[in-house]
């Protein structure tokens, strides 16, 4: 048994056979052979060997016959010398005879012991070695599988998805009956893998930084992605209270379900509204099961996460059309494409970029695709026609983009009025405060505004100087940070001062522990995952605005994070036990 720690990404425990993808997604349908067939499945791994061997030989005679460097045919020769290793064909036959192992099982073991100690070495030679044990092991896999690679979307079994790191394009593909839950190395609790995961309720741990060589497909794993804790190869004793575990955790989601027809009010009937987070039209159906007020954020890049299709007006029209007929006369705000840094759905013509969170994303590459926004801010206005929707612009960090945005609205508007087609001349404006120039100038760019939308994932990001998909700095992600708060604080003063609704739509406003400080702020509307809705509100009914902002002033007076996290989980502890005592099941704050 092996207990790893990484970052709580998607709350739940997920327990199954581990399906281990490397950075090719190989799936391994079978951990055993059948009884009888060691010959066959022996034959069939000598010979994906001499298949192997065969490639790297014409490889090296293609490379001599171009006059490559010498360094590609000494790679080429040490990766042959890797191969022919007698070591590597006597352990994987041994445990192919003897443990009944299939020969990718067998491959994959003989290659994690290695894997783990070359990865370990700082030595450029021994990491150099690393890289190609790994090329090898890929080559054998590749031989093995032939057409049987399979793609996680095409999951036969449950599973649990272990990764060096998933795209959220990946994870929005998964199916959920199939992926009991997911680990991965890289990430970080905001990252939009993460995102999607908690919108599909799978269990998930992220930023364990190892984990891929630490397994084989097949082992038993445990998720626990409250606690952010994977456990390989559990004991007896684990694997029952992790079960229990499990079973207390579909009770408590129980229970909140006799929320769901419940009002969002205080003890002391102070209304709040409770709005959930999109990115798929069909995830509608969970809003409304939760009964959500609507939906305060549609992130509509994710209609495109698959790089198989460029938005066009058409696509975008056709999902909103379905989106605002399953909601049924509740408000939808539809952000505006927000794609690069880690949605990199679309080639956005930038390479690679050395800062892709500082760089050619969201508002500014829409400024530079007028091809593609366009279209968009048509189909946005043709759906206002249809249904409350309301405009939300992503990434605005100046008074001059704001109205650069508005401006192009403006002209796309005209260009529908050409056209005779109808919209929502009044249609509300709004844009994400999730850059810090944005808090200091809230005051600016309120009047060009009807509402704010506080993105709390960027603005943490952004305010402390923490890539917020990089586990290495995750522990300095901190939504506590008093420089935080006092972002937050501003810009719902300023929206009270200048008649602004203003919402919180990162996933700080659907962690419960921050529920009470936010509704003390004096936060009145919340977009949230649609699974935790029921959550956040019995927070919401179990408190009075006073002692909301007996809270708030409490945690504002902190210096630091630490300090506020600490008093937050004490005094929801004592206030509403049920949700913060050792049964419940708030995520932990970061
Ligand atoms: C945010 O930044 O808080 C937000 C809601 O937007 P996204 O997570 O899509 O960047
Ligand atoms: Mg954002």
């Amino acid at each position: 048994m092996e207990i790893k720690r990484g970052i709580p990404g998607s709350p739940g425990v997920g327990i199954g056979e581990a399906l281990v993808l490397g950075s090719e997604e190989y799936r391994f349908p079978h951990k055993f052979i059948s009884l009888g067939k060691e010959d066959d499945e022996v034959g069939r791994f000598e010979r994906a060997l001499e298949s192997c061997e065969a490639e790297l030989r014409s490889i090296e005679e293609e490379a001599a016959g171009r006059g490559a460097p010498a360094t590609v045919t000494r790679i080429v020769e040490v990766h042959l010398m890797l191969l022919r290793d007698p070591t590597l064909r006597t352990e994987v036959c041994e445990m192919i005879r003897k443990k009944g192992l299939t020969p990718e099982h067998a491959v994959s073991r003989f290659f994690r012991r290695y894997n783990k100690l070359f990865k370990g070495m700082r030595d450029e030679y021994f990491a150099q070695r690393y890289a190609d044990i790994q090329d090898i092991e890929k080559r054998l896999y590749r031989q093995l599988l032939g057409e049987r690679r399979e793609d996680i979307r095409t999951l036969t079994k449950p599973v649990i998805v272990v990764a060096p790191d998933l795209t959220p394009s990946q994870t929005a593909t998964m199916h959920t009956d199939k992926v009991l839950g997911f680990a991965t190395e890289q990430g970080g609790e905001t990252s939009h893998t993460v995102i999607m995961a908690r919108s599909l309720g799978i269990p998930a741990v992220v930023g364990l930084r190892t984990i891929v060589d630490d397994l084989s497909g097949g082992d038993t794993v445990i998720i626990d992605g409250t606690e952010g804790i994977v456990i390989i190869s559990p004991d007896e004793v684990t694997l029952r209270r992790y079960q229990e575990k499990r079973e207390a955790f579909a009770e408590i989601a129980d229970d909140l379900d006799t929320l769901i027809r419940l009002p969002a009010v205080t003890r002391d009937g102070h209304e709040v509204q409770l709005f959930a987070n999109i990115e798929f039209p069909r995830e509608i159906e969970l809003v409304r099961r939760y009964n959500g007020a609507g939906v305060g954020l549609f992130r509509t890049e994710f209609l495109f996460a698959d790089g198989t299709e460029l938005p066009t007006e058409r696509s975008h029209i056709e999902a909103y059309k379905t989106a605002i007929r399953l909601l049924e006369g509740r408000p939808l705000v539809i952000r505006t494409l927000d794609f690069g840094a880690d949605k990199l759905m679309v080639d956005t013509g930038a390479g690679k970029e050395a800062n892709p969170f500082l760089g050619f994303r969201s508002i500014r590459f829409c400024f530079d695709r007028l091809d593609l926004f366009k279209p968009q801010l048509r189909a946005i206005l043709r759906a206002s026609a249809m249904g409350q929707v309301k405009i939300l612009f992503p990434m605005i960090s100046s008074l001059d983009e704001l109205l650069r945005a508005k401006a192009i609205l403006r002209e796309v508007m005209e260009e529908l009025d050409g056209e005779g087609i109808s919209y929502d001349e009044k249609v509300p404006i709004g844009i994400m405060v999730e850059i810090p120039s944005a808090v200091s100038i809230a005051d600016l760019l309120a009047p060009e505004v009807d509402f704010f939308s506080i993105g709390t994932n960027d603005l943490i990001q952004y305010t402390l100087a923490v890539d917020r998909v990089n586990e290495r700095v995750a522990q300095l992600y901190q939504p506590a940070h008093p420089a935080v708060l006092r972002s937050i604080k501003r810009v719902i003063d300023v929206g009270r001062e200048t008649d602004r609704e203003v919402a919180l739509c990162g996933e700080m406003s659907g962690n419960p522990l921050y529920t009470t400080l936010l509704l003390g702020l004096g936060l009145e509307v919340f977009s949230v995952t649609p699974t935790v809705i029921t959550e956040i509100k019995r927070v919401i009914r179990s408190v009075t605005i006073e002692d909301a902002k007996e809270v708030a002033d409490k945690a504002m007076g902190f210096a630091r994070a630490e300090d506020v996290v600490r008093f937050l989980q004490e005094r929801m502890g004592e206030m509403i036990p049920e949700i913060f005592g050792a049964r419940g099941r708030g995520r932990k704050a970061s």
